[in-house]
């Protein structure tokens, strides 16, 4: 197309693949397939960044123009919900805090060298002895002022977490190799601290390097809106090396310079409130995340809601893996204590007690399982909307062992489209290997089922097709896939049976019981637990075995079932080799779309 012909689109920082997709008048599915053949896998709620969504609309033909600030930050209300607590505390109750500095920056730029750098310029850490624990975030002096840097993981391909990344700190440091200069994922960062409204600080690292090149990189920022402070722009572009630890003293003179001129308070004795930074489960500790307060004082005995888990705060510890029993204002701990785990860049806050808590959760868990129930894509769904008028074909994405079975697969589909009067069967994408996330993201984007011929569903996609509701059968002979597509057409699929976990629980300890065998010691960390159900034990993230409990002892007494937070002797049918850290998984059978 030519550029006469080019209309030009409006678009802001960050948006859904849902929203460009009406911007674009195209289909979400259009957008992820674009997105897909650029490297990028987003559903169809992603947020994407202008950069990203500028290579779609210019595919589509679209001369894609950025949004003013001031209108995005009013449209999109970004401002995170921690700073507008902040916002409301009354001024006089505000103290200053430590600045929050995050680490952005095209891969390999030098962002995990830096951060080590930065760490090791702390003296005061050394001397003390304690070797830092990587926990997500950490905190150095520097000329007796606190700096906390949060360590989030920069080379996911495209995360949100790095948009969250942004949202949580106060000042954004922004690594360019004077190397290879502004990359993709420069210009991705720049845009997402502009969106946040959080200022930058260029680090032009490898300065030591042959090929460096500061006046050509320093051209290339200030044609992304970073004019350097030494040509008469607002941005401090200081030069380092992280390998060679070059530079490190003045970066962090400049940090507390621009955290200066920010006002960069909170309230301590305020409502507590922060973001979640990291959490794992611990084999010996079970859930453990990290915490980056950003108003008030967070306490051991505190309730906290995070994310879907909630419980009352046993221990935290700090960087150095020491105990502490408080946390104010833009410090980072670890806490433990919660019943589920939260994911990295949901917010936590302190709720007045467990009930409280426990009704947040479950509200959540309401919403998500709702949004799940009304977008369920199930083979005999979609043959009811085609037989509704509401879908006019039945769409497939299908998956196979070897390119030999894809297609006899995709032949016999055809035939049997072309057999049934009118009803278009359309294979949206058909491919060898396991069925994947981006396999999962086009289902959910384009209402098609997955179906798969002797592979495997990858973790990330099990997770996500629960998520977004996506159905995936999988089949060993080919005959029965085609007799069910056969059957979806007809009406006549029996519905499916699909598992619904009802409970997690983790295994905390080993003993033998007087009628023999063994039982596992478990705490339910989520949901209940059920005599009689169907239940898998995981051990590393693998399934180890999946069977049926046989029994539940509480105490002295047999019960049918536990619930959420208690302790209580669990044994299996045909299994016994538990291992502590083991997590067991109880699920019922349900039918839908039937
Ligand atoms: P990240 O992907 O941004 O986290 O980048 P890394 O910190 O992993 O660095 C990528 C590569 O660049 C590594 O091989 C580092 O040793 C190297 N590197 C980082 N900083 C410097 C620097 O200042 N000078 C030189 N010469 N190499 C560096």
């Amino acid at each position: 197309m030519s550029k006469t012909e080019q209309k030009t689109i409006t678009l802001p920082y960050s948006l859904s693949v849902r929203e460009l997709a009406g911007l674009l008048s195209t289909s979400a599915v259009t957008v992820i397939k674009i997105l897909m053949s650029n490297g990028v896998m987003a559903s169809i709620n992603q947020q994407i960044d202008f950069d990203t969504a500028a290579v779609v609309a210019t595919e589509l033909g679209f001369e894609p123009q950025l949004f003013q600030e001031e209108e995005v930050v009013e449209e999109t209300g970004e401002i995170p919900l921690w700073r507008r607590v902040i916002l409301e505390e009354d001024a006089k109750n505000l103290e200053p805090r430590p600045p929050v500095v995050t680490i952005l920056g095209h891969v390999d730029h030098g962002k995990t060298t830096l951060l080590d750098a930065i760490r090791h310029t702390d003296v005061a850490g050394g001397e003390v002895g304690g070797i830092t624990q990587h926990i997500g975030a950490y905190q150095i002096v520097h000329k007796d002022r606190v700096i906390t840097f949060l360590d989030t993981p920069g080379h996911a391909a495209f995360s949100s977490m790095r948009a969250r990344g942004a949202q949580g700190a106060d000042i954004v440091v922004l690594v360019v190799a004077a190397d290879d200069g502004v990359q993709p994922q420069t210009r991705e960062a720049a845009n997402h601290a502009k969106a946040a409204q959080v200022p930058i600080v260029v680090a032009l690292n490898k300065i030591d390097k042959n090929d460096a090149n500061q006046d050509r990189v320093k051209r290339q920022l200030a044609d992304i809106g970073l004019q350097s402070d030494d040509w008469e722009g607002d941005t401090f572009v200081m030069p380092v090396s992280a390998k060679a630890k070059k530079g490190l003293d003045d970066l962090l003179e400049t940090i507390l310079l621009v955290a200066d001129n920010l006002t960069i308070k909170a309230n301590p004795k305020g409502a507590c409130i922060g973001t979640v930074v990291e959490a794992q489960l611990d084999k010996s500790t079970g859930n453990m995340a990290t915490l980056l307060v950003q108003n008030g004082t967070l306490k051991v005995g505190d309730v906290v809601v995070a994310g879907e888990g909630t419980g009352k705060i046993k221990a935290m510890f700090d960087q150095r893996n020491k105990r502490v029993s408080k946390a104010g204002p833009s410090t980072p701990v670890v806490v433990m204590g919660l019943n589920a785990l939260p994911e990295a860049g949901d917010l936590f806050q302190v709720v007045a007690n467990e009930r409280e808590g426990r009704a947040i959760v479950a509200e959540r868990k309401a919403e998500r399982e709702a949004k799940r129930h009304t977008k369920r894509a199930t083979l005999e769904e979609l043959f009811s909307q085609y037989k509704s008028g509401q879908a006019k074909d039945l769409r497939l994405i299908l998956k196979a062992d070897v390119q030999g079975s894809l297609e006899p697969i995709m032949n016999e589909l055809e035939d049997l489209g072309e057999k049934q009067k009118g009803l278009a069967i359309k294979i949206l994408h058909a491919e060898t290997g396991n069925v994947t996330e981006s396999d999962v993201m086009l289902a959910a984007a384009s209402n098609a089922i997955v179906l798969g011929f002797d592979v495997d569903i990858d973790q990330g996609a099990r997770r996500l097709a629960d998520a977004e509701g996506v159905s995936i059968r999988l089949y060993k002979i080919i005959y029965r896939l085609i007799e069910d597509v056969q059957k979806a057409l007809n009406g006549m699929l029996e519905p499916e049976l699909v598992e619904r976990v009802i409970g997690k629980a983790a295994i905390l300890a080993t003993f033998k019981v007087s009628k023999g065998g063994t039982a596992a010691g478990c705490r339910v960390l989520t949901g209940e637990m059920r005599r009689n159900a169907p239940v898998r034990l995981i051990r590393a993230g693998e399934e180890i075995v999946k069977t049926e409990i046989s029994s539940i002892r509480r105490e002295k007494d047999d019960v049918r079932e536990v619930r959420e937070g208690m302790e209580c002797g669990i044994t299996l049918k045909n299994f016994e080799e538990f291992e502590v850290g083991d997590m067991l998984e109880c699920f019922v059978m349900e039918k839908f779309g039937g």
